[in-house]
């Protein structure tokens, strides 16, 4: 169903990112669509009081948490129905990211109201970015589980993914998370970026053995976990008929065999001379 978000009759639902450690990353535009609306839903209301103070303004305020996202949706849900207009907000970055959001988002859609996102800042890839080990793709994991059973378990599912890999962590797990990881990924480059946007903003890069080593009570503050994907030479859901099957499609296109096997090596990640062999042994 296609629908445009500001030339509709529909209702629209604003979620609104907000800072994630520096009150200037609030923009123009954001202060214009919270100037605009009747009621601002958020995840904390004593969170988002103070951003609407210090931006000079106040709107009445409804909590709309992990605990009760279910119920205070649907009371959401009933005041933009009955023509307000509302933004949600989380204490920082956007909803739905590893904060809550996304049931009212998916109420809002099965209700025929439209759903907008006013842009701003969000850790995970203000982190990757500056990281040093951003590539074409990513995957964002979030957080890992506070069990120690189930975050290895967690690790060992990812340790096949050729992907940067993007983790939010807590600091007191900090050191434990750390840890598994080298366990588990071996000691692959890694980034923690910690306090970002802040004073004290700062970036820690090494590998894994040495970021697992160091000082917990050094690692304070809110922080992102950015590990390399696997260099691994073989990739589990590619066969080798497969791999081959690659190579001819690329001859048959009129790339000599030197310059197939380098392509597929270079797009599935796999060692030239492994191409190479089983290429010629069949
Ligand atoms: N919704 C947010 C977003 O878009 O980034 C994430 C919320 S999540 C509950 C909070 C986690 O995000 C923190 O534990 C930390 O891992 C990361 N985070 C948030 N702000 C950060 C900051 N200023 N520096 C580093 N990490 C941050």
């Amino acid at each position: 169903m296609r629908s445009l978000n500001f030339d509709s009759k529909k209702p629209l639902l604003y979620l609104v990112a907000t800072p994630i450690g520096n009150m200037n990353e609030v923009s123009p535009r954001t202060i214009e669509v919270l100037k605009e609306v009747d009621l601002v839903a958020c995840e904390d209301t004593r969170v988002s009081g103070k951003l609407l103070k210090m931006l000079g303004l106040s709107k009445p305020l409804v909590s709309l948490r992990e605990h009760n996202e279910v119920s205070a949706s649907a009371e959401v849900i009933k005041q933009i129905l009955s023509g307000k207009k509302v933004a949600y907000m989380s204490d920082a970055g956007y909803p739905c990211i590893s904060d809550p959001g996304s049931r009212l988002v998916k109420l809002a859609l099965q209700n025929d109201i439209n759903v907008t996102t006013i842009s701003g800042p969000n850790a995970a890839l203000n982190a990757l970015t500056s990281s040093g080990l951003c590539e074409d793709h990513f995957y964002f994991h979030g957080f890992l589980d506070a069990k120690s059973s189930v975050r290895l378990e967690e690790l060992r599912k990812l340790a096949d993914r050729n992907e940067t890999l993007i983790f939010y962590e807590a600091p007191h797990r900090i050191q434990k998370t750390l840890n598994d990881m080298f366990v588990i990924l071996g000691n692959r480059k890694a980034c923690i970026a910690r306090e970002l946007t802040k004073k004290h903003e700062e970036f820690i890069r090494g590998g894994l053995e040495e970021l697992s080593k160091l000082d917990p009570e050094t690692l304070k503050g809110e922080m992102v976990i950015i590990v390399e994907g696997s260099l691994g030479e073989i990739k589990p859901d590619i066969n080798n008929d497969e791999i081959i099957q690659m190579v001819k499609n690329l001859v048959n296109m009129g790339l000599s065999t030197k310059d197939a096997i380098k392509k597929v090596a270079e797009t599935t990640n796999l060692n030239k001379n492994y191409i190479y062999k089983i290429y010629h042994i069949n």
